[in-house]
């Protein structure tokens, strides 16, 4: 932000003003393109843009130089009046000494730094007005803890005010550990839906693997009864064998022993073969 133009003496030349805020420039830059802005106005322009405000050419704070020498004297030069006349200063000088007069002026005020005063003191009145400021907090001489307003002083009592501060701090605290135990319950309450649904999953699954053990425990009670037959079979068969062999052997020692062989040549003999094969 530029100096005020009405603070100064003389005609201003347009060169001087800053492009953004229509001041003289305060603590100048200047940009490649020459146009020179108070580094406040540009700095702040150049976070949302980066273009020269006056052209639109491109425009970085790295491009930015401090103004002409010439200009600089220009501007150093302007007789301005001080911050503080209107209290009443007639000081004018040029701009470049103007800042040493003001951190001098005995007209300089200031707002009285505590919170809801708006007293405007000078500099000899300063330190005299916050001893009676009735904005003033100070800590209780009592020893309570509590900051007190000056205009307080006398109506303060520390038990009745740490009373009303324990009341506020407890009911604070309670407000507090209902809505903590409030989420707590939420918490719990979705927990518990998820393990009962959780549990019911698990059930299910005990179920089905139920079901697959009966339906194993099935598979393998017709696979003994289907072994216990093939054991059956094979007994049977082996029976079977047995009384084939012995027919067979029967049957040969009857073919080798000599009467057969007599009877055989008889039936040979004979006339009904058929006959005989029936012995
Ligand atoms: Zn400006
Ligand atoms: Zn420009
Ligand atoms: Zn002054
Ligand atoms: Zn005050
Ligand atoms: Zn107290």
């Amino acid at each position: 932000m530029g100096y005020d133009v009405d603070r100064f003496v003389d005609e201003i030349n347009e060169g001087l003003l800053c492009g953004i805020c229509r001041d003289v420039l305060e603590d100048p830059l200047q940009a490649p393109c020459e146009h020179a802005y108070c580094s406040a106005c540009i700095m702040a322009w150049l976070v949302q843009h980066s273009i020269c405000p006056e052209d639109r050419r491109p425009l970085t704070a790295p491009l930015l130089r401090p103004l002409f020498r010439y200009m600089r004297n220009d501007l150093d030069k302007l007789q301005i009046r001080c911050r503080n006349c209107q209290a009443g200063c007639q000081v004018v000088c040029n701009l470049e000494t103007i800042h040493r007069h003001e951190a001098e002026c005995e007209f300089h005020t200031q707002q009285c730094p505590s919170v809801g005063c708006n007293a405007m003191l000078g500099r000899d009145q300063f330190e005299e007005h916050l001893q009676v400021c009735e904005f003033r907090r100070n800590l209780c001489p009592n020893g309570c803890g509590l900051a007190i307003l000056n205009s307080e002083d006398v109506s303060h009592n520390c038990v009745a005010e740490l009373r009303n501060a324990l009341e506020l701090f407890r009911s604070e605290m309670i407000g507090k550990l209902v809505e903590q135990r409030q989420e707590l319950e939420l918490l719990l309450d979705a927990q518990r839906r998820h393990m009962t649904q959780k549990q019911a999953f698990l059930q299910s699954q005990i179920e089905s693997l139920k079901s697959q053990m009966t339906l194993a425990l099935q598979d393998v009670q017709s696979l003994r009864e289907s072994t216990r037959r093939h054991e059956l079979e094979l007994e049977q068969g082996a029976l079977a064998k047995q009384r084939l062999l012995a027919i067979i052997s029967t049957l040969q020692a009857e073919r080798s022993s000599p009467n057969v062989v007599n009877r055989t040549y008889l039936c040979r003999q004979s006339s009904t073969p058929v006959e005989s094969s029936k012995q």
